[in-house]
């Protein structure tokens, strides 16, 4: 039983007085000093002698090497964190899909140059060193990725924002393609070490589970609930450090890794169990051992219940304990230098966490914690997908976390009362807008829970904040209109840009000079030469030379020929209905039936790339991986379709393959179901790289479209108004006969074509299809598509105009920035100030 003034708190920092101070200096940037370092690290840290075949230890003394030069700055910036005035984010997450290091933190260092020089004295270039790192997917995708790109943002504003995350022994499954079949392998990331984190299992903290409540009694006879009997986790921190862009800062991700606590084990070893402790030790060290691998569905599971608040948990204490250090246990100025930004409802047990924290350990009342639980939360939702929604069963948090159950359960009489002032004797209102959600089995609403304790509520793009507003919170929306707001998404132009496509990046820079880096609104500049024939011919070249470079990546990965004079069409991201990867295939039929009927007049010769994961649960996104690849095979061993068309599968699609294949793609596909898609940040990645964009009119392709001008984005489909109605009188049979292409389509899928020796392969796609409930109205959208397709190709057969549209998706790419985002948040929700 843990209790009351035993407020941990960190020993104070008088420890400084025995540092050697110059130790306390940056590293020097130079490149002598890089040398020395990089081989000091490689001989002796690392104890090495040659570099062997694999480039792991290079790449390790290169990490290293860098790494001495981002702690010293990182020292420098948490001292300006803790500072008392700073006022600070904390940005709360499950996933961050940081994808490789070494490249960002050389680019934003500048170091990118000075480290290649070093390397030639081993004989070895930097691409080399570089393939040595293992891609961090602690992530599925967007939602993962744009915590990454924040991150990224964030330091190069030079804003004061930790990330907190979970370190997970297994991030993102390897994803490999069997006979067609995706197979997951466990991604062992850590197994060679991770050069960039730095522990501090001093700063440990403690994580209750179980266990049940007690009232006591204290002197004064006031009644106090105590959580006893809890089976503790410890929380051990591992930091990374978070470079900004040439400006000296240098933040810190946190990202916690489970651990028995030392006790724990000893009272089991005393009494003579030792398996038992062993046992107990493994069941503590399970909550971060894998990430599920659920993208845009809920997952229900315990143990990811339990690693939501084991991140909410030791990340608020961690915030707590730093207070109390500077502060005492005086919380009178909390909310006015915290704020606590949750990345989708994963962490949104953290409102019942950070009401606990206050009240059980630090003995704030009631209303005092709420003022500053409700000050401080801020809430961006990710989707409106049903299956997306978490909701906890009332039986579970009561056995895994019963404390915060009653809170919860304070938390919603107290609303509930509020919601029956609002709208007086409307009982089903009360149900409707209840935390907890009536049937068989109570249920938490987790996105409630947020809302009710959040001061901000976000969607992540125009149409989603929208669709918030008047759908799926509009009674929240009603109550609390002012608490709702729009932060389109972005991503970092450093990675995605400058990073990944060097050759655009100088070409860009050679134009406009080298501040578009940094203030990526002046990108628009380029406008300027979208007419000049001389910069048209440079784009197109640099475009070329990022086609060879993928078609050797595929060539690798499939064995496919990609043949970089035709036009590269690509859709990656995770395979999920909504996207719609089904419509895209169909197309990619529809374009071989073309070519087998020999309707090749205005034919465009294209290479069509698809790539993503799958749920391992997820049945229909298996079948829709399988039917790609067998569609591929039966495409490219056609001899008919020898320099007309070509179709590839590129297995485990990760950020490090997305770097690869943004800067070479020419038509991006992002053409899920009107109002599905929250908001894409592939479509803002392809278009800051040139690529042209086929879509509907979802997410942020609205947003991209009006900034492009509509008529350098090539639109099609239903419109999100529209679908439900589409739905209601949905016969996709009667859209099939009717329309002769897809008709053709259907008839080569249904006879076997693709699936000669594995009858019945692929009906339930067929049925899918063809069935007046399908949610994605696949049926309706073709016609449109194929037309758009058409325009799109017949496009790229003029150079010139499609070097234009090129020019001007990039020039127009400003807002997509995830500076401009960050900016937002800090502007509209965080009001922080830069360091
Ligand atoms: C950007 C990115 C995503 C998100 O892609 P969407 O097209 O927006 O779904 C997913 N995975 C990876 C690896 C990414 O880099």
């Amino acid at each position: 039983m843990s209790k009351k003034s035993n407020a941990p708190t960190t020993p104070q920092a008088n420890q400084d007085v025995c540092i050697v101070k110059h130790w306390l200096d940056a590293p020097k940037i130079d490149e002598n000093t890089l040398v020395d370092d990089l081989t000091r690290h490689f001989y002796y840290t690392l104890g090495r002698d040659k570099v062997g075949e694999s480039h792991l230890y290079l790449y390790n003394a290169l990490a290293l090497t860098i790494r001495d030069r981002l702690v010293a700055r990182c020292r420098a910036t948490r001292q300006h964190l803790r500072s008392k005035k700073t006022r600070k984010a904390a940005y709360l997450s499950l996933e961050f899909l940081m994808g490789r290091a070494l490249g960002n933190a050389l680019l934003n260092l500048d170091l990118t140059d000075s480290s290649r020089n070093a390397l030639q004295q081993y004989c070895t270039s930097l691409e080399q060193v570089q393939e040595a790192e293992h891609d961090a997917g602690l992530g599925n995708g967007g939602l993962g990725r744009l915590a990454a790109c924040f991150l990224d943002s964030c330091a190069t504003l030079g804003l004061p924002v930790l990330g907190y995350g979970i370190r997970y022994e297994y991030g993102m499954f390897n994803q490999i393609i069997d006979h067609g079949n995706q197979i997951e392998q466990p991604d062992n990331w850590l197994r060679e070490g991770h050069p960039w984190e730095l522990s501090a299992p001093e700063q440990a903290v403690r994580v209750k589970f179980f266990g049940h409540i007690e009232t006591h009694k204290d002197k004064d006879g006031r009644e106090h609930r105590v959580w006893a009997n809890t089976q503790d986790v410890l929380a051990v921190p591992y930091d990374v450090p978070i470079p900004g862009y040439r400006n000296e800062v240098v933040n810190t991700l946190r990202l916690w890794k489970s651990e028995a606590t030392d006790e724990f084990d000893l009272s089991e070893f005393n009494a003579g169990s030792y398996s038992e402790a062993v046992a107990k030790k493994n069941l503590a060290e399970q909550i971060t051992m894998v990430l599920y691998p659920n993208d845009s569905s809920e997952n229900g599971k315990e143990l990811r219940l339990r690693q939501q608040y084991f991140l909410s948990s030791a990340s608020l204490q961690d915030i707590l304990l730093t207070w109390v250090n500077q502060n005492g246990h005086n919380f009178k100025d909390f909310a006015e230098h915290h704020v606590f930004q949750l990345n989708d409802t994963h962490p949104s047990i953290a409102v019942a966490e950070l009401m606990r924290l206050l009240i059980d350990e630090y003995e704030l009342e009631w209303d005092e914690a709420w003022v500053i639980t409700t000050k401080t939360m801020a809430y961006t939702n990710h989707t409106l997908l049903p299956e997306a929604l978490e909701r906890w069963s009332v039986p579970l948090f009561e056995k895994l976390l019963p404390r915060l159950l009653e809170i919860i359960y304070e938390i919603n009489a107290r609303f509930l009362s509020l919601v029956a002032r609002q709208w007086p004797g409307d009982v089903d209102m009360q149900r409707t807008l209840s935390i907890i959600e009536e049937g068989p089995v109570q249920h938490i609403r987790m996105a409630y829970l947020a809302i009710v304790g959040s001061f901000s509520v976000n969607g992540v793009a125009a149409l989603h904040t929208d669709l918030l507003e008047r759908g799926l919170f509009k009674d929240f929306y009603a109550l609390w209109p002012e608490k709702f707001n729009n932060k389109t998404n972005g991503v970092t132009p450093r990675r995605w840009l400058a990073q990944c496509n060097p050759s655009l990046s100088e070409l860009i820079t050679e134009y406009i000079g080298p501040n578009w880096v940094r203030h990526f609104d002046q990108i628009s500049q380029l406008r300027r030469y979208f007419d000049d024939e001389v910069f048209q011919e440079k784009w197109r070249n640099v475009k070329q030379d990022n086609k060879a470079r993928l078609a050797g990546f595929v060539r690798a990965k499939t064995g496919v020929e990609f043949d970089e004079t035709m036009m590269f069409d690509v859709q990656v991201k995770r395979i999920h209905e909504y996207k719609r990867q089904l419509l895209n295939i169909l197309h990619v039929i529809h374009l071989y039936d073309r070519i087998v009927r020999g309707d090749i007049k205005d034919f465009v010769p294209r290479c069509v790339l698809l790539g993503g994961k799958a749920a391992p649960g997820y049945y229909m996104a298996k079948k829709i991986i399988k039917l790609i690849n067998s569609v591929a095979d039966v495409v490219n061993s056609d001899e008919r379709t020898n320099g007309l068309l070509r179709v590839a599968f590129l297995p485990n699609y990760n950020v490090s393959a997305m770097e690869l294949i943004c800067p070479a793609t020419d038509l991006s596909e992002q053409i899920s179901t009107a109002g599905k898609e929250a908001s894409g940040t592939g479509n803002m990645k392809f278009m800051m790289n040139g690529a042209i964009t086929i879509g509907t009119l979802d997410g942020a392709n609205i947003e991209i479209r009006d900034a492009v001008g509509s008529e350098n984005f090539f639109l099609f489909g239903a419109q999100s108004e529209q679908v439900s109605a589409i739905r209601a009188a949905y016969n996709p049979n009667q859209l099939i006969a009717q329309d002769e292409n897809l008709n053709r389509v259907m008839a080569l899928l249904e006879s076997g074509h693709f699936n000669l020796f594995e009858q019945g392969l692929f009906d339930d796609i067929i049925s899918a299809i063809r069935s007046p409930n399908d949610p994605w109205i696949v049926a309706y959208d073709f016609a449109s598509y194929v037309e758009q397709q058409q325009q799109a190709a017949l496009t790229y057969l003029d150079k010139n105009v499609w070097t234009r549209m090129s020019i001007l998706n990039t020039a127009a790419s400003g807002e997509f920035s995830s500076d401009r985002t960050i900016q937002q948040y800090s502007d509209e929700i965080w009001r922080l100030s830069p360091m």
